[in-house]
């Protein structure tokens, strides 16, 4: 089998990726009447799971349409201004909440490309073990699958050179405490370090599936519909029959099609299956089984400027506490994001600001315990989570760690998310650290869950008693995975549009030179 290089080079490479010779786009925003068209296939969402699919039924022949709510962004309208960007390539601009015993912000992508345009790019496989207690998919069988995307979106390990400073903190904390870390494989070609991931990536260089899947999709005949939001799935005598949009000029888009694939992530999936037919144990299934991965950070003050702007963000991860559901991750941004996320009000905001350069941060995420719901309330998708006494137990801990190797790496102070905790200097101040949940400064980035395999769906993504109508995305993922999810969903949906299309993935996709480690550690307790 062939070697696919991870290294230095090739994730510096900028010279290669899909090359689109037509862009086949129907802009919602133009269709202000009433229209119906055919296809074998209508793929919902154009995001990690969506764009996958449409590729692969594409390529196998299938005459594809995808419908898409959010735009198509040209790369030179990412202008990495976060005030411009969010409205653009986020749901409700940013500002999607979940409600519980802590407020937790859960930012969405809504473009074409869906998250993944805005997300930081991180891969990692499904941990083995989690595979194992699923019983649903083997390592075997999913390898290949692994193996395309991870081409196709050019999976390598970050340059230390391209990281930043920020990312050489941790690093250099990591070293001094013994901790195992490594520097991060992402989706790159030609990353060069601008730091503004989470704002689309302005060089081109990050591996999304709007540049990448999509473009291969149109190639092979697909077409996509953009501002179009589908309201329903169309179900007569349990058989999916096509989809019906509502346009952003008003009008409104009938597909018919006699397989329909539902991509719009874990939180709105469960919506618009639940208007589309399903019943029985999966109706009752569908929307619960929500998690999100709480994540948080700790700012810290170097002497020396840091300046976390300058690098990628997430370039750098701490694996040591991988097997207790704890992983620490690089998370930084330009200075108007430190700015909102700092935990700090008045006069130490200001104070912190004037010293932005000086400031580092580390991410930390868990693996949750706690389960949340999604439900539609009068038009509009709540989402519940409340994190459970195990969950806290463990974010404090993850705090405490991070605090930990800030320190390590030289910080002066450093600042965590827990309202009313005082600026931690030493490392002795973080002993016996405790929270409730309402303390806590949280986000999450990783819904998953809400319309699982196994209960909503079958292995092969089909909606149990709906024949034709299969789901591709983050809500099939059947328990929290401990680390970034992306590859995972992608993986499982390469498998599934093989299937449907009656095919195999290739066996011989190139194995790639390295994989991120801490897949291997994640424990097979729940
Ligand atoms: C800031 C941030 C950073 C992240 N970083 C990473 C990372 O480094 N690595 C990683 O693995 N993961 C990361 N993630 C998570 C990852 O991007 C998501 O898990 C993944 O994209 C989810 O894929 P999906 O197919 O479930 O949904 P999405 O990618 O969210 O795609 C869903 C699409 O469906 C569309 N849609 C929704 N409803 C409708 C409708 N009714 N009609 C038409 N279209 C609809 C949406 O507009 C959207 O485009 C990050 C997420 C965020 C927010
Ligand atoms: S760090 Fe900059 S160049 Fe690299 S992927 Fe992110 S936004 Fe693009």
């Amino acid at each position: 089998m062939s070697v696919r290089p991870t290294g230095d080079a090739a994730y510096l490479d900028g010279t290669s990726g899909p090359r689109p010779r037509e862009r086949r786009i129907e802009r919602g925003a133009a269709l202000t009447g009433r229209r119906r068209v055919r296809a074998d296939a209508g793929v919902v969402g154009t995001g990690a799971g969506g764009a996958v699919v449409a590729e692969v039924l594409a390529e196998a022949g299938l005459d594809v349409a995808m419908l898409e709510e959010g735009e198509w962004i040209e790369p030179e309208q990412l202008t990495a201004r976060p005030r411009d960007i969010s409205p653009r390539l986020y749901r409700d601009a940013g500002q999607v909440i979940t409600f519980g015993n802590v407020s937790i912000p859960l930012p969405l992508g809504r473009a074409v490309g869906g998250t993944t345009i805005l997300n930081s790019a991180t891969c990692y496989r499904t941990p083995p073990a989690l595979l194992e207690q699923w019983g649903l998919w083997s390592g075997e069988e999913l390898d290949p699958c692994f193996r395309r995307v991870e081409r196709t979106f050019n999976v390598c390990r970050v340059p230390r050179e391209v990281a930043g400073a920020n990312a050489h903190a941790m690093q250099r904390g990591a070293e001094r405490l013994g901790w195992s870390g490594e520097y991060l494989h992402r989706a790159s070609r030609g990353c060069v370090g601008a730091g503004v991931c989470a704002f689309g990536c302005p060089t081109g260089g990050k591996q999304h599936t709007g540049n990448t899947y999509v473009p291969l999709a149109w190639d092979a005949g697909a077409t996509t519909y953009t501002g179009c939001r589908v309201t329903e799935v169309l179900v007569k005598d349990r058989r999916a029959r096509g989809v019906v949009a509502r346009t952003a000029g008003g009008g409104r888009l009938r597909v018919d099609a006699d397989l329909v694939v539902v991509a719009c992530g874990a939180i709105e999936t469960p919506g618009l299956l639940a208007r589309s037919g399903v019943r029985g144990e999966a109706r009752r299934a569908l929307g619960g089984n929500l998690s999100i991965h709480p994540c948080s950070g700790v700012w810290a003050e170097f002497d020396e400027p840091v300046e976390q702007w300058r690098g990628v963000p997430q370039a750098y991860a701490v694996d040591e506490f991988a097997a207790e559901g704890i992983m620490l991750e690089g998370w930084s941004g330009p200075p108007d994001m430190l700015a909102l996320s700092l935990p700090a009000v008045g006069p130490e905001h200001r104070r912190l600001m004037l010293r932005a350069r000086h400031v580092a941060q580390a991410g930390l995420m868990i693996r949750d315990s706690s389960r949340g719901r999604v439900r539609r309330v009068a038009g509009r998708t709540v989402v519940r989570y409340d994190v459970d006494e195990r969950d806290v137990a463990l974010l404090v801990r993850a705090m405490a760690r991070a605090a930990e190797l800030e320190l390590a790496a030289g910080a002066t102070a450093v600042h965590l998310p827990l309202r009313g905790a005082k600026p931690v200097r030493d490392v002795a101040e973080l002993r016996g650290l405790r929270a409730t949940a309402g303390r806590l400064g949280l986000s999450a980035f990783h819904p998953l869950g809400t319309a699982a395999a196994g209960a909503v769906v079958a292995a092969d993504l089909q909606v149990r008693g709906v024949d034709g109508l299969m789901v591709a995305d983050g809500s099939v993922v059947p328990s929290a995975l401990g680390v970034n999810p992306q590859l995972t969903i992608m993986a499982l949906a390469t498998h599934a549009a093989f299937r449907a299309a009656g095919t195999t993935p290739p066996a011989d996709e190139p194995q790639p030179e390295t994989l991120g480690r801490a897949f291997a550690l994640v424990p097979a307790a729940a």
